[in-house]
């Protein structure tokens, strides 16, 4: 057995490692992918199952192990419950329903606990969601670091937004500062001591993406978590076949984020984000769009930064700041380990 033959960190680091590793590992396996006209293979956000009443429920499941358990802007209890309500949101879903599964390290402190479930339960009410299932288990010391969450959302929608019906004269939109929850933890780990006021953007944005999709010609979503905004934007290219080209000094990014991260030479479009949707929509319904999701606090930053053309099949270009053209590479993983 070579080091090639077992699992490393990278595939479960979202970028191009990870996707391969799915294909190859994972997908092959199933012969049945699908319940609906969204399915497994499509490794969208979510998956989408026919109601018999018309419509469609979308499915989605998450697990979370970040590190640190509790970080500026946030802890894994509202990182759980977000990141699964914000994959329904991306998937056009009204969220309906969570589930939780834990599992915990034998002699993780109950305060800590508490603290992370009253966080799942605040995050759960400001969209008024239920939890309605859960499951916990208990590991030995050592055979696990403090705390593993799962969570499992369902949503509703009339018809599912995928992350791949995009095309050119499209409008790329992201819905606020890019970079915030991969540089915040990076400069809150042990090994840095960074000082900073950087903080994790960790939020559920379904009240914000309701506005936007009630506004009309939204062509494709989807949520820039880990492999951050390249990843996303390389996905929807690929899984589309067209370009996208975005203009750098349009992305919205924090100082701060911009300050850290070309000191640790990690590219702020490259880490993940836990409170910000990517939004492709039709030109002319671009600027309602825009209007509706500044309107919300959540998205008071939110910016166009892109349109979809053919130049470039399946690829991203990204116009710098300094005047030049290059591709945008999809990551080949999120160079944050344990961001989420
Ligand atoms: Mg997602």
């Amino acid at each position: 057995m070579t080091a090639d033959d077992r699992i490393t960190a990278m595939h479960g680091a979202g970028g191009e490692l990870m996707d391969r590793f799915l294909r190859d590992h994972i997908l092959t396996a199933f012969t049945a992918k699908s319940a609906g006209r969204i399915g497994l293979d499509a490794l969208d956000d979510g998956a989408t199952v026919n109601l018999p009443t018309g419509g469609e429920l979308v499915v989605t499941t998450d697990s979370h192990v970040v590190n640190p358990i509790f970080f500026p802007g946030g802890d894994i209890g509202r990182l759980a419950a977000a990141g699964t309500l914000n994959d329904l949101a991306v998937m056009g879903a009204r969220p309906v329903a969570l589930t939780l599964g834990l599992i915990l390290e034998e002699g993780f402190p109950l305060v800590d606990l508490n603290r992370i479930i009253h966080s799942i339960a605040a995050t759960l009410d400001e969209v008024g969601v239920p939890l309605i299932a859960g499951d916990t288990k208990v590991m030995g010391k050592g055979e696990l670091d403090k705390i593993a969450i799962n969570t499992t959302g369902v949503g509703t929608t009339a018809h599912a937004v995928s992350d791949a019906a995009i095309s050119p004269g499209d409008i790329v939109i992201v819905t606020g500062t890019i970079g915030d929850h991969g540089m915040a933890l990076l400069a809150c780990r042990e090994e840095f001591h960074l000082e900073t006021t950087l903080e994790s953007d960790v939020a559920p944005i379904w009240p914000l993406i309701e506005r936007a999709l009630a506004v009309g010609g939204i062509k494709a979503m989807k949520d820039p978590t880990r492999g951050g905004l390249a990843a996303v934007l390389n996905e929807m290219a690929s899984k589309s076949g067209a370009t996208i080209e975005i203009e750098e000094s349009n992305i919205p990014i924090r100082d701060p984020v911009h300050g850290l991260a070309s000191l640790l030479g990690i590219s702020p479009l490259a880490v993940a984000n836990e409170g910000k949707a990517v939004i492709v929509v039709a030109a002319d319904a671009a600027d309602a769009v825009l209007a509706a999701l500044r309107a919300h606090p959540l998205g008071e930053n939110a910016a166009i930064i892109g349109t979809v053309t053919a130049a470039y099949p399946g690829k991203v270009v990204l116009a710098t700041a300094v005047g030049g053209r290059r591709f945008l590479e999809p990551p080949l993983g999120d160079p944050v380990p344990r961001i989420c």
